[in-house]
């Protein structure tokens, strides 16, 4: 407990911590586990909130710890950006309401009060009209119960549009659905082994027959594989589960989804704008050596005892040189695809007078509609830092579309962010944001067995490299945040 008040303590020094040798002051200042000179010194690679996770423990226990960050910005996927005059999350938004290593953390680091519900004020009623909903042509049924849907046959019945048949078919689900659900761990998606056999398209057709598949998987899982863009007959179902289960209580946090990796940027040694180049293998004595450019664009290049590399999955195989047969195969299922993002910013005077959003499913009978994954209006939203804007998502099957077309994206989304939001005018429009972002990564059927087996490989023996991060827990927060405290409290163990 001593170093972590002394962290605290020490936080205004972040900015000399932000420097060479700021590791071994903030080692040395905390309580440590080895002895003046004895300790190791670790290098983790990515201040992502798995890395991040992972020298928060390594500093704790008297490590020497240097973070590296290709990026100017510290969080990864877990940060709002101010992107022209728009405050906004790129990639998560919501933590899990399973997430007891994320929470207790933000408890450690003293921002437990930023981590609760953000609640919509009264002036600004969140919903009135589509609120968190999915919109299959049918009529409109609630967001949350998506995720439920999948556990809970039962409430099925709220689908619009399904047949009697297909209801009674879902019944069958339900043993099945708990007893996963029971097994696995969300935030640590190698414990669903004994569900990684199948796609989550062959699995529905298998327990509920072809027919009420084929009228349940497009209203609910295929609306759900599409946001992310997972193929329905290649991931494994095995990566619903810590999804539907993780979702379920989801939190938007009240200090905004950035809240936890800006409070560990406060208190961590992070080098941004630091890339390492390439990971070389052990040496003779175990260690490996880790090339960079830093933020002056210098070649450098540092030896330390441990690295942690904590990089998004599909730069693995890039950055780590020799990566073991099994690390290989899980680099290699890794895939990432991505989607398209627009925010048409309005004049205060022509914002919407509530926040509506919708999501649609691609076999939506309205052409238009089934062109468009998400659509969300939104008022000034201070506390959020949000400006009044139309956010919309294009659907992954129309983004080739758009691609071919040659038109600019917001063009191409204007109609149909106008058929959402009649009242969207070009007049009104003062500016634009868009961007791409990285779609949540897709675990081929087999997936969850390769991560456990290269969790085991980890854990047998102390070595010079660990990995951690969501490829090796689940995609998303909550895990990766897991993963890095583990992967974290392993190598101490080891190292002690
Ligand atoms: C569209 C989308 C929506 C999502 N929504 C949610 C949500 O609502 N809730 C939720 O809980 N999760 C959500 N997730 C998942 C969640 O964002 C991720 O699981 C989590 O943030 C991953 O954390 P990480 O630390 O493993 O990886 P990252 O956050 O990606 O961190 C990796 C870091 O490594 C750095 N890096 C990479 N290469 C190098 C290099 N060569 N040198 C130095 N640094 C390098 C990167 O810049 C990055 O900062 C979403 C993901 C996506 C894609």
């Amino acid at each position: 407990m001593s170093n972590i008040i002394q962290i605290h303590v020490d936080k205004h020094r972040r900015n000399l911590m932000k420097g060479f040798g700021a590791a071994v002051v903030a080692a040395a200042m905390s309580g440590r586990l080895f002895a003046a000179g004895g300790r190791p010194t670790a290098v983790v690679i990515g201040a992502g909130i798995g890395g991040l996770s992972a020298a928060w423990e390594l500093l704790k226990a008297g490590f020497q710890v240097s973070i590296f960050e290709k990026e100017k910005y510290t969080g990864g996927r877990m940060v709002e950006l101010q992107m022209g005059p728009l405050y906004q999350f790129t990639h998560a938004q919501m933590i899990s309401g399973d997430g007891d290593e994320l929470f207790s953390l933000a408890d450690e680091v003293g921002i437990a009060d930023q981590l609760a519900q953000f609640e919509f004020g009264k002036d600004r009623p969140r919903q009135i009209l589509e609120q968190g909903v999915l919109n299959n042509g049918h009529g409109l049924y609630d967001l949350p119960s998506v995720w439920e849907l999948a556990f809970n046959p039962k409430s099925a019945g709220k689908v619009p549009g399904l047949s009697t048949d297909t209801k009674k078919h879902l019944l069958l689900l339900q043993a099945d659905m708990q007893a996963a659900k029971d097994t696995v761990d969300t935030c640590q998606a190698r414990t669903a082994t004994a569900f990684d056999d199948e796609s989550i398209g062959h699995y529905y057709e298998r327990i509920l027959g072809d027919q009420a598949a084929g009228d349940f998987l497009p209203s609910v899982i295929q609306p759900y594989c599409e946001w992310w863009g997972w193929p329905l007959y290649e991931t494994s179902k095995a990566a619903l589960l810590p999804q539907f289960a993780a979702f379920e209580g989801a939190i938007l946090p009240k200090g905004g989804i950035g809240a936890l990796t800006r409070k560990l940027d406060s208190l961590l040694p992070v080098q941004n704008n630091t890339t390492v180049r390439y990971i070389t293998p052990p040496g003779t004595d175990g260690r490996h050596t880790v090339h960079y450019l830093n933020a002056n664009m210098e070649r450098r290049s540092v030896t330390p005892d441990v690295v942690v590399c904590a990089v998004e999955a599909k730069y693995l195989d890039k950055v780590v040189q020799q990566l073991t047969p099994k690390q290989d195969v899980l680099a290699k299922s890794s895939y990432f695809s991505k989607e398209a993002v627009i925010c048409y910013i309005l004049d205060d005077k022509h914002a919407p007078n509530e926040y509506r959003e919708v999501n649609y499913t691609t076999n939506h009978p309205d052409p238009l509609k089934a062109r468009t994954t998400t659509a969300i209006a939104t008022p000034r939203i201070p506390e959020l830092n949000f400006p009044p804007h139309v956010r919309f998502a294009l659907a992954r099957s129309d983004t080739a579309n758009w691609q071919k077309s040659g038109q600019t994206i917001d063009d191409y989304c204007f109609p149909l962010a106008q058929d959402f939001y009649p009242a969207l005018d070009k007049k009104h429009v003062v500016d634009i944001v868009n961007y791409t972002c990285d779609d949540l990564i897709f675990m081929p059927v087999g997936y969850a067995k390769q991560m456990n087996e290269v969790l085991l490989e980890q854990e047998k023996s102390k070595r010079g490299m660990y990995f951690a991060g969501e490829y090796l827990a689940g995609a998303h927060t909550a895990a990766a945040c897991s993963s890095g405290r583990s992967v974290g409290r392993l190598i101490v163990k080891h190292w002690s």
